[in-house]
Parts: structure tokens; C-alpha cells; sequence
């Protein structure tokens, strides 16, 4: 049965030192009781509280890191099947493959563009988070393992089905922390005396959830704690159901030993369905999903489908409401206002860039609602705008008066002349990407 944030209270040390980031021992109680934080986080309780309570008070989806130092990916520990429930605590890697075929050259060069995929999209770096290294076919496992940690910028999961491939490459890298790929049903007692010798997380893969279930005891009693559950794409919608049966035994049933998060290998895909059936899995439920290509087209749908189901819903997603200025504007640059959703703000500020027409962004705080939202919410009027461009003293920065506002807002336009002083009030686009073809023309 769970505990209560009661329970768990009285065996903590209760000095509320603040050193599991929490600012009391009781407010800890309660992040153990919901299951959002691990009792081992506490550095002060005893050994004899812990075992008594460490069982049940486990959160039902234990937190897996790949990587060491400075190169660390965190996956697991999620509470909920569904995002609306509460949030998902973690967004799914991507991991790329770096192919047994390549020689050193070739795998050198897919670890640079694996390093240099990095893009920003709302405020937000999206990233390759690991590379993949497959060692079966390679003729010096090792050799290659240690190649791609030296280069890497992310950490590692090693790719091979033979425990002896496996050790020779692990004891070359082991103090990277890779994560082991993949022991089945005949290799996982020798995986996981590897993962628990070298303290490294050890991928399972099983012929059903069933067996997976009773490999990673297995493992488990072999003294390999640290599991994920690893599922590939042969057949994506037995893949979908398993990954499913296993998110609700761990999360709803508090099954242990499905309580780990996963790992899903594209196979065979070609880069166009990678994209597709990689958003699949990335809504559910991969914790990292392996994929073979690397070029932006191929990571930015996955990776946009990520950022938009990892974002927790019941943060507005919000920037700023202040002026920004765009380019280096001048005393004659375009004015122009837009709401305080993030999505609207960076959509407008990034097409204002690429009409390469320097000019004052106003964001008005819509409480993180977009254009029609605000107005239909009634979380933007006339008079907001007007006291908001006044607070931000853009008059004092241009020598004109014109205002751009919304193209879905044009019923501000004769109000915003008739109150403040911006007495050209011109209507713009409705949409972000009419914007540089709008400023070319209105703003000779
Ligand atoms: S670290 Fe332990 S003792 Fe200190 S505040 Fe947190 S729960 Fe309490």
C-alpha cells in the first residue's frame, strides 16, 4: 500500500537542512508520497528508515542517467499516462546510430553532425542527446568505442548482442557511463554482470512484455539496478501496445519490474517514415528513441513533436513582456506589437530577422495567450496596449508615430489613433510569415 507524506515524515531526520532541494523535511514527504522524488535523495536518512521504506516509497518508474560529468541524458521517473493528468517530468532523447559500416573517417564525420545538431526553436536548444555506437561488425570494438567518446559531445549507449564484443569496447570507455545495448533472453545474466561490474544502465529486450518482465529480475538479482526496457520497430503497433501495457503496469499497478523507462530503435525505416513513426514513439512512450539518420529535415519534425508534448501544460508558455529590439533598430524602424505567447512572440521575432528590416517588437502580457485567444479572453484591449507601448517609452526611440498592429486585430486600429499618440495606426499581417513580404513593402 502507498505511503502517506505522513508516514514517510516521521522517519525523516526532520531538521529541514534543505540539502534534497526542498525546502522542508515535510514538503519532501509529500514530493516522496506523490512519488515524484526518490527517498535516497534525503542524504540523512538512516539505513534503517530507508530499508523500511525505501520499497514502498520508490517511485514507480525509476530515473536512469546515462553518461558522466558533464555528459549526462536523464530519462524515467514519469507519474502519469497521460500529459493533461499532471506533466511529463522528462523529454525523450534522440539518439543516432552511428553504422558498423562506417570507417573511422565516416564516423567521425556522423559524430560531428550528431555535435553540431543543435537548434533553437521558442527560446528552447533542441539536441541530439546520445550517440550510438553499433560494435557488432567492427573490427576493433574498442578501438571505435573509444574514438566516439573522445569526440562525442553527448553521451554514449554501446550497441552490440554479444557480451564479449560488449566488454572488450565497455572496458575501454566504461568511465563515460554508456549505457549497454541490449541483452535478450540467452545474454542476460553475462550483460548483466558487465553493467553491474562496471556500474554502467543495461538495456533488456524481450520476446513479449511478459518475458521482459522476468528478465529484468533476472538482471536485477545479478546485481544490475540500473535497467531500461529496450523494444525496436518491427512491427510499430505491437511495439505501441507493449510500450502502453508496460507504462500502465509500472504507473498504475506499481508492477517493479516494468518500472523502468524504454528505449525504442528505429529499423529499417527510411529517413521519411523515421520521422513519422519517431513522433509515434516519442507520444508514446520512448524515453529514447535510436534513429539512423541525422540531417536537419529528418530531426527538427521529431524534435518539434517533443518540445510540444514535454512542455508542461500547466505552465503558460510565456515570454517577457517587455520591448525587444530585433536587428539594430534606429529612430525611424518599424514599431509593431504582438502577445506574450511564446509560440506567437518567437514566430513574429523570427520572420521580423528574416525581412533583415531592423524594428521594436512591444510584447504586451496576454497571459500567455496567442492573438484571438487574448482578445476573445478579453486578456487584451486597446487600453492595454496603449499603457504598455507608454511603458516601454518606444516613443522616445523613433522620431515617427506609426504603429503596426495584428492583422487580427484590426478593430484596434481607429481606437489606438483616437487615444494615444501613435496617430498611424497600419494594419499588418495575420500570419508571422507574411511579415518580411508586409515590411518590404509598408516600410520603404
Ligand atoms: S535533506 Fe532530508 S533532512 Fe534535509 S530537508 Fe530534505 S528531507 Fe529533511
Amino acid at each position: 500500500m502507498a505511503l502517506t507524506a505522513m508516514q514517510i515524515y516521521k522517519s525523516l531526520p526532520r531538521t529541514n537542512c534543505k540539502d534534497c532541494g526542498l525546502p522542508t523535511c515535510m514538503a519532501f514527504a509529500m514530493q516522496v508520497a506523490a512519488k515524484r522524488k526518490a527517498l535516497a535523495e534525503c542524504p540523512h536518512i538512516s539505513a534503517e528508515a530507508q530499508t523500511d521504506l525505501s520499497e514502498a516509497s520508490a517511485p514507480p518508474m525509476k530515473l536512469i542517467t546515462i553518461g558522466a560529468g558533464d555528459k549526462t541524458f536523464e530519462f524515467g521517473q514519469e507519474t502519469v499516462m497521460f500529459r493533461h493528468e499532471e506533466k511529463f517530468m522528462r523529454p525523450c532523447g534522440i539518439a543516432v546510430k552511428i553504422p558498423a559500416s562506417a570507417n573511422d573517417d565516416e564516423a567521425n564525420a556522423k559524430v560531428g553532425q550528431i555535435n553540431n545538431s543543435v537548434f533553437t526553436r521558442v527560446g528552447e536548444k533542441l539536441k541530439v542527446s546520445l550517440c550510438a555506437v553499433c560494435l557488432d561488425g567492427v573490427s576493433n570494438p574498442a578501438a571505435r568505442a573509444a574514438l566516439i567518446a573522445g569526440k562525442s559531445n553527448v553521451p554514449l549507449i554501446l550497441m552490440s548482442e554479444s557480451p564479449g564484443t560488449m566488454k572488450t569496447a565497455l572496458d575501454a570507455v566504461k568511465q563515460v557511463k554508456p549505457l549497454i545495448y541490449k541483452a535478450n533472453s540467452t545474454t542476460v545474466e553475462d550483460f548483466a554482470a558487465l553493467a553491474a561490474g562496471a556500474g554502467v544502465p543495461l538495456a533488456i529486450s524481450g520476446s513479449s512484455v511478459e518475458e521482459l518482465a522476468e528478465l529484468t529480475v533476472k538482471a536485477k538479482n545479478k546485481g544490475a539496478a540500473n535497467l531500461v526496457l529496450a523494444f525496436d520497430t518491427d512491427k510499430p503497433g505491437e511495439t505501441i501496445r507493449s510500450l502502453t501495457i508496460a507504462r500502465r503496469a509500472a504507473i498504475k499497478k506499481n508492477f517493479r519490474a516494468l518500472g523502468y523507462p524504454t528505449v525504442v530503435e528505429m529499423k529499417g525505416e527510411t529517413p521519411e517514415s523515421e520521422t513519422v513513426i519517431g513522433a509515434m514513439f516519442a507520444a508514446k512512450y520512448a524515453g529514447i528513441l535510436m534513429i539512423d539518420y541525422c540531417e536537419p529535415w529528418e530531426l527538427l519534425p521529431v524534435m518539434t513533436t517533443i518540445q510540444d508534448i514535454f512542455t508542461d501544460p500547466q505552465v503558460p508558455n510565456t515570454v517577457e513582456a517587455k520591448l525587444y529590439e530585433i536587428g539594430s533598430p534606429g529612430d525611424s524602424s518599424p514599431v509593431m506589437f504582438t502577445t506574450n505567447f511564446s509560440l506567437t512572440y518567437f514566430s513574429v521575432a523570427g520572420e521580423v530577422e528574416r525581412s533583415r528590416i531592423p524594428a521594436y517588437i512591444s510584447v504586451v502580457d496576454t497571459e500567455g495567450l496567442g492573438v484571438l485567444n487574448a482578445y476573445a479572453g478579453d486578456k487584451i484591449s486597446v487600453e492595454k496596449v496603449v499603457k504598455t507601448i507608454a511603458s516601454q517609452k518606444i516613443a522616445e526611440k523613433v522620431k515617427h508615430r506609426k504603429l503596426i498592429i495584428p492583422g487580427l486585430l484590426p478593430i484596434f486600429r481607429a481606437e489606438i489613433e483616437d487615444t494615444s499618440e501613435w496617430k498611424e495606426v497600419i494594419i499588418g499581417p495575420e500570419t508571422a510569415r507574411e511579415i518580411p513580404a508586409f515590411l518590404a513593402k509598408v516600410w520603404k
